[in-house]
């Protein structure tokens, strides 16, 4: 056996996870396909983890990561491709080697699709977001534009309106796929104007967004004033690779509850990429100590 408990992801929740399970004298390892710290290394303010009222992303991730390692944590940059189930022991397979433990960790988050555009890379993080929960109060006062028609984007319209001036929500169809209750409400809120039937085409501004430029189904093209853009238009969990040992739902989500279990004795599932209605850092590290305490019983 290699190690005790093997955990998929070096963001929030498997960082933490790695924390409490070596802090109980496990042998740990750390699999990472891409960069350490995850979804919020991006981020260049984090307002809501408590105990921190400022930090940047990176450097938050850079003090999870220092305080995993520091307590013997081991790290490989490597990408988990199969997960096998011995009973008392599982396999972990990646690109380049195997890992055998008594339990694993997924802790494989999720990624945030974009619109595809080419500004948007350019204004990320300079008015572009894709969180509306994270970002909205640095737009307090402002005009901003939400881009989605599902729950995400018109809950997120909500939310903002009663933090920003004016909220665009823009939809490239003109019926939301959101719940009934919440396109009704959406639809009565003064400081809210749909721009219905319409795609976002380009972004302006000078170092950052001040311009979203958008054109209808009729060819019209909109220069709307906003100095933030949330993306809210899905997000993609990557699970596909363990789909045939553990049960995920329509979405792609793995089907694990508060406690972090799935239904494989042994795995176990934390943060963004299980099943759960608040996708945060403070859930994310949550459900790292849950899944890791579960875990060093195994
Ligand atoms: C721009 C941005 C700003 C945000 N701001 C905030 C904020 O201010 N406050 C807040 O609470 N939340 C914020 N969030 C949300 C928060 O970042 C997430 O809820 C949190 O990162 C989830 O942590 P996680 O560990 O579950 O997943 P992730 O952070 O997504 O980490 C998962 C990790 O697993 C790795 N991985 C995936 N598949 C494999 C594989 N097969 N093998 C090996 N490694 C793999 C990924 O590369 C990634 O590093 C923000 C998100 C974004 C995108």
């Amino acid at each position: 056996m290699n190690y005790d408990i093997v955990i998929i992801g070096a963001g929030t929740a498997g960082l933490t996870a790695a924390i409490y399970a070596a802090r109980a004298g496990k042998k740990v390892l750390i699999l990472e396909n891409e960069g350490i710290g995850g979804q919020i290394a991006t981020s260049p303010k984090v307002e809501n983890y408590p105990g921190f009222s400022e930090i940047s992303g990176m450097e938050f991730s850079d003090r999870l990561y220092e305080q995993a390692s520091a307590l013997g944590v081991e790290l490989e940059l490597d990408k988990a491709e199969k997960i096998t189930d011995n009973g008392d022991t599982k396999t972990v397979k990646t690109e380049y080697g195997e890992f055998s433990c008594k339990a694993v960790i997924i802790a494989t988050g999720v990624k945030h699709r974009h619109l595809g555009i080419e500004a948007e890379e350019k204004y990320m993080g300079r008015g572009v977001s894709y969180c509306a929960v994270c970002d909205g109060a640095f737009y307090k006062g402002k005009d901003v534009a939400v881009v989605g028609g599902g729950n995400s984007a018109v809950q997120s319209a909500i939310m903002l309106s009663n933090i920003c001036n004016k909220v665009y929500l823009i939809h490239r169809r003109d019926e939301f796929r959101c719940e009934k209750k919440l396109s009704d409400e959406v639809r009565a809120i003064e400081n809210i104007e749909l721009v219905l039937n319409s795609t976002v085409q380009d972004l302006k501004g000078e170092g950052k967004l001040t311009t979203v430029i958008t054109e209808n189904k009729s060819g019209e093209v909109r220069e709307i004033s906003a100095e933030g853009l949330f993306v809210l238009v899905g997000q993609i969990p990557e699970n596909a690779a363990f789909a045939d040992i553990i049960t995920l739902d329509d979405s792609g989500y793995i089907v694990a509850g508060e406690d972090c279990k799935t239904n494989v004795e042994g795995i176990f599932a934390a943060g963004d990429c299980r099943t759960k209605a608040i996708r945060q850092l403070t859930t994310a590290a949550a459900d790292g100590s849950v899944a890791a305490l579960a875990a060093c019983n195994m």
